[in-house]
């Protein structure tokens, strides 16, 4: 594997960048206009790859492909074990490239190589193949029916499905969606994220490999506000599914509304809380909450940005939770001893930076961090913000970035009330020994998944989406299967018609 020229680590040899183009019709090509953008390495601020910059008509185009692979080709109409066969196969070639695709991965979006490797790539193929299993498993139902008729359901594929999809886990992302939509029978356009655009073109060639016909899963890499804006109001796609910022999720609704009322799906904002009450261990959950808000440099949608802890044991917390953060490792995101790589970009760099300023302003007062980290590079520290209350800005927005904001609470019903008290519903976390205390917390915070002792346990069988604003349609599991498909009824007279 060659070096690209640009910066080259001293832990990983880079490889070559060997697609930049959009895939349309299983073949790369240039953007009708000509158009390219710069894909930028987060550890140093250098260009890494000049990549086509899909526009409205470039979407048009993957759309008529992918319509007519739904319409008269063979996706939809071959079996689900066919499918799923193709589909292990596009899986064995993940895993066949699982350095290089990490190293993709670690350049654009200065995510750990070491995770990339061991976590989201397999985690891709993983999530193949678990739909791979589901799809010759779908199948409708006989209908009791009161009248003398023999009716029964079938689920078909929803159709052209766009998935919109953003920077901070471009693989597991990618399949989360990709996946159970390849299963169901779909044909696709993919937009990734400006900032990540390499991953989801190494799979659309992955993909070719694998004998995922043309026109299936097309790649159209380019901006939100135009590639990303055709797929949401585009007449011939039959269902948008998107994950993002809330802002974008109401755009892509309204697009959606305004145009064939096409099926929607938003994953979106968070700022989850997490309750930690007097009985917990206090150094375990210090290093739950840390880990909590700076994972992937906090760049996650159920990231801890609010923590609560019970009043007998804050003081001993703050300490332990300052020790934790000043000792954890910045640095090299190939570098397997690093924790923490830069953040996505200079624009989500400088937003963390002004929310920190934000925050100051505010009146809250820094514990730890606030600063950028390093010489070169997007990098900032962890930070802890304490005398904060639930009106300011930086406890009611997301900030998606390395900030916890770290309140003191006395009784269970306070613990609630002020964990429901956001507009977000995504996550939310518990730390308690009393079940009695998990179970009353659990039922009462309104939120799509509850974390009871732990933090960031997600498994491929368990539904992921938001209550409130932070989006509705869940992800993973066989719901999400299900969300591709739609039902139809077909009923018949069950003895001679009377006509
Ligand atoms: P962030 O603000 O953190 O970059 P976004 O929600 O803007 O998150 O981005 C998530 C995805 O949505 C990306 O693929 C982005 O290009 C896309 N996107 C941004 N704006 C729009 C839009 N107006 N319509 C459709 N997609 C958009």
């Amino acid at each position: 594997q060659q070096s690209n020229g640009s910066g080259e680590t001293k832990h990983f040899r880079i490889p070559e960048i060997k697609f930049t183009k959009l895939f349309i019709n299983g073949e790369f090509v240039d953007a009708i206009k000509g158009r390219t953008f710069d894909t930028v390495d987060p550890r140093t601020g250098e260009v890494t790859a000049i990549i086509a910059e899909g526009d409205m008509e470039d979407v048009d185009v993957a759309v008529q492909a992918a319509r007519t692979a739904f319409d008269h080709g063979q996706w939809p109409r071959m079996s689900g074990f066919q499918r799923g066969k193709i589909m292990h196969k596009f899986a064995d070639l993940i895993e066949q490239n699982t350095e290089e695709l990490a190293a993709l991965d670690c350049i654009d979006a200065g995510k750990l190589f070491m995770r990339g490797k061991l976590a989201d790539i397999p985690g891709g193929a993983r999530l193949l193949r678990y739909y791979a299993g589901a799809a010759d498993k779908i199948h409708g139902e006989v209908l009791k029916s009161t009248r003398s008729l023999h009716a029964y359901t079938l689920r078909e594929p929803i159709g052209v499905v766009g998935h919109i999809i953003p920077w901070n886990f471009p693989t597991s992302m990618f399949f989360m969606k990709v996946a159970p939509a390849l299963a169901a029978g779909c044909t696709m356009i993919v937009k990734p994220a400006e900032q990540t655009p390499l991953s989801a073109l190494f799979y659309a060639h992955l993909a070719k490999q694998a004998g995922v016909p043309d026109g299936v899963l097309n790649v159209v890499t380019g901006f939100g506000n135009t590639a990303g804006a055709a797929i949401s109001k585009h007449m011939d796609i039959d269902m948008v599914s998107f994950t993002g910022s809330t802002e974008v999720g109401r755009l892509i609704m309204q697009a959606a509304a305004l145009s064939n009322l096409k099926t929607v799906s938003l994953e979106l904002g968070g700022k989850s809380p997490l309750i930690i009450f007097d009985d917990a261990d206090v150094d375990k959950a210090a290093e739950l909450a840390l880990n909590g808000v700076v994972y992937n440099k906090g760049e996650v949608c159920v990231s801890s940005s609010r923590v609560y802890v019970q009043d007998g044991i804050y003081d001993e917390f703050e300490k332990k939770l300052v020790e934790k953060a000043k000792a954890w490792k910045l640095g090299d995101p190939f570098d397997p001893s690093t924790l923490q790589g830069p953040q996505v970009d200079k624009r989500q760099f400088e937003k963390i930076l002004s929310y920190i300023d934000i925050g100051m302003k505010e009146g809250a007062t820094l514990l730890t961090g606030g600063k950028p980290w390093g010489s070169k590079g997007y990098y900032v520290e962890p930070t802890v913000f304490v005398d904060v209350k639930e009106d300011m800005q930086i406890v009611r927005d997301e900030i998606f970035g390395p900030v916890m904001s770290l309140m003191k609470f006395k009784t269970i019903d306070e613990a609630i009330e002020r964990a429901n008290n956001s507009k977000y519903g995504l996550a939310a976390g518990i730390v308690t020994k009393d079940l009695n205390v998990a179970n009353r917390v659990s039922r009462s915070i309104r939120a799509g998944i509850i974390w009871v002792n732990c933090y960031f346990e997600f498994d491929i069988d368990f539904p992921y989406g938001g209550y409130k604003m932070s989006g509705f349609g869940r992800d993973l599991g066989l719901n999400a299967l299900h969300k591709y498909l739609q039902v139809k009824t077909v009923a018949t007279p069950l003895y001679d018609s009377p006509w």
